[in-house]
C-alpha cells in the first residue's frame, strides 16, 4: 500500500495546516528530551520565533543504557503540549510502548516512533490503529526494504499518514555517530508515495554537520528536517554534544532559509 504504483502521487501530511509532503521544506525541532517546562517553552519560543510549527521531545526515551535518563514520560506529553500549546506549535514525541499510545494521543500531533523499534511489529500496528500521523524512523540496521515493511505495517492497519525518517545506519565508520544513507531519500521517494525526512542530529552524532547535512538531505529531495535543540546542551539529561544551543539553531535556520 505504501507503494507509489499503487499510488502515483504523493501523499500530503497535513499536521495542525503544516502540510509534510507539499514540496515545500518542513522542519521538526526541539530537545532530545523534555526534562521541564522551562526548557521546552525556551525552545518553543525560539521555534516559533523562526516560523516554525513542529516541535520534538522526547517523553519516553530508548536509552542504550538502563542507568541513563529514561525520560518524564506522560508528564514529559503535559509539559510538551502545555508549551506547544502557548506557542501554538504542533507536537511529536516517541511512544515506545503499544499500551501507552491510547493515552498519548491526547497530548500529540504526531506519534514518533523510534530506530530501536522499528521492527517492533506490536507497536506498528497499534500505532496504525489510530487516526494520528506516524513518523517512522529507520532502523539502525534496517534495509531500505525492511524500512517499507515497516511502514507496510502500520498503513495495513489502516492508518496511510507516516512520515518516513531516515536517521543513519551502522556502519563501520567511527567518525560520525551513524552513517547517514543520503541515497535512501529519493530511494525512498522513487519506491513509496510517503513523504521523507532527515534526521541530522542523530545521523551525524555531530553539531558541525548539522548544517552541511540538512543541505544535503534539502538538496537530494527531502520533504524536511528534524534536529534536536536544547537551550543548554551542555547540561542536556541526553544527547549533549549534538544539540544545538539557540544561538547555534538560529544561525542554523537561517543559512537554510538562504540554501
Ligand atoms: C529521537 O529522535 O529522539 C531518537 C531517539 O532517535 P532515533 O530513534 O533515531 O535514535
Ligand atoms: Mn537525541
Amino acid at each position: 500500500l505504501v507503494s507509489r504504483k499503487k499510488k502515483p502521487e504523493d501523499t500530503v501530511i497535513d499536521i495542525k495546516g503544516e502540510k509534510i509532503g507539499d514540496g515545500n521544506r518542513h522542519f521538526i525541532m526541539g530537545p532530545c528530551a523534555v526534562e521541564s517546562y522551562e526548557q521546552v517553552s525556551t525552545v518553543a519560543e525560539a521555534v516559533k520565533k523562526q516560523g516554525l510549527k513542529l516541535l520534538r521531545g522526547g517523553a519516553f526515551k530508548p536509552r542504550t543504557s538502563p542507568y541513563d535518563f529514561q525520560g518524564l514520560g506522560i508528564e514529559g506529553l503535559q509539559i510538551l503540549k502545555q508549551a506547544a500549546d502557548e506557542h501554538d506549535l504542533a507536537v511529536i514525541s516517541e511512544i515506545v510502548n503499544p499500551a501507552d499510545i491510547e493515552q498519548a494521543v491526547d497530548y500529540l500531533d504526531v506519534i514518533q516512533i523510534g530506530a530501536r523499534n522499528m521492527q517492533n511489529f506490536e507497536l506498528l500496528k497499534e500505532a496504525g490503529s489510530v487516526n494520528k500521523p506516524v513518523l517512522l524512523k529507520r532502523g539502525m540496521s534496517a534495509t531500505i526494504s525492511e524500512f517499507i515493511n515497516a511502514a507496510e505495517y502500520i498503513i495495513s492497519r489502516g492508518n496511510g499518514n507516516i512520515i518516513l525518517c531516515e536517521r543513519g545506519i551502522r556502519t563501520y565508520e567511527k567518525a560520525t555517530r551513524n552513517t547517514l544513507d543520503i541515497s535512501s531519500v529519493p530511494i525512498l521517494k522513487q519506491e513509496t508515495h510517503l513523504p521523507v525526512m532527515v534526521d541530522v542530529t542523530h545521523s551525524t552524532g555531530r553539531r558541525d554537520l548539522l548544517l552541511p547535512a540538512a543541505k544535503a538531505a534539502l538538496a537530494i529531495g527531502a520533504d524536511g528536517v528534524m534536529a534536536e535543540v536544547h537551550p543548554d546542551p551542555a547540561v542536556a539529561l541526553s544527547d549533549s554534544a549534538q544539540q544545538m544551543d539557540i544561538p547555534t539553531f538560529e544561525s542554523f535556520m537561517d543559512e537554510l532559509k538562504k540554501f
